[in-house]
């Protein structure tokens, strides 16, 4: 009787352990804890010009922003919550006016969405883990994947390798 008893135990505890990985699997999809702030607590965090672009979904004026003619090797960072974004090996000069990224580092970080804002269908470029605006993803980058992540400079905080 005593070793069907914790024979009995043994399985309710196996059973257990395998209900909490397996709820544990189903919620750890993405490892990116979301960042909610309101307005007024972005506001005294962002300058006006990255509240407007990173909240309001606004761009910089091209060819103004700090990193559009920055090529230093390193990481670039969101300006706002720190997720990493893109990587300078795949930064390459556009000509366009704003950093160009022809590849992001982890599609776990960003979110894409079509913005059909300003009587265009564009698509938007995300920060996962703030939902800040970036930049917009252009088809016309290098190959082999042709594709050019168009950032705000504002948008992003780049951290030198060391
Ligand atoms: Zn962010």
């Amino acid at each position: 009787m005593k070793i069907r008893k914790i024979v009995l135990l043994i399985q309710t505890i196996i059973l257990f352990l395998l209900i909490s990985v397996f709820s544990f699997g189903q919620t750890g999809d993405s490892t990116i804890v979301k960042m909610k702030k309101s307005n007024e607590d972005w506001k005294m965090q962002l300058t006006p010009l990255q509240f407007n672009i990173l909240r309001e979904s606004g761009t910089e004026r091209p060819f103004t922003g700090k990193y559009e003619n920055h090529f230093e090797s390193g990481k670039y960072y969101c300006a706002a919550c720190g997720n990493f974004l893109f990587s300078s090996d795949k930064k390459y000069h556009s000509g366009c006016g704003w950093p160009s990224f022809s590849d992001i580092e982890s599609k776990e970080n960003i979110v894409i969405l079509e913005d059909t804002s300003l009587g265009m269908i564009r698509t938007e470029v995300r920060c996962a883990k703030c939902d800040g605006h970036l930049g917009h993803l252009f088809k016309d980058g290098p190959p082999p994947a042709g594709l050019r992540y168009c950032i705000n400079s504002a948008a992003l905080r780049f951290i030198p390798a060391k």
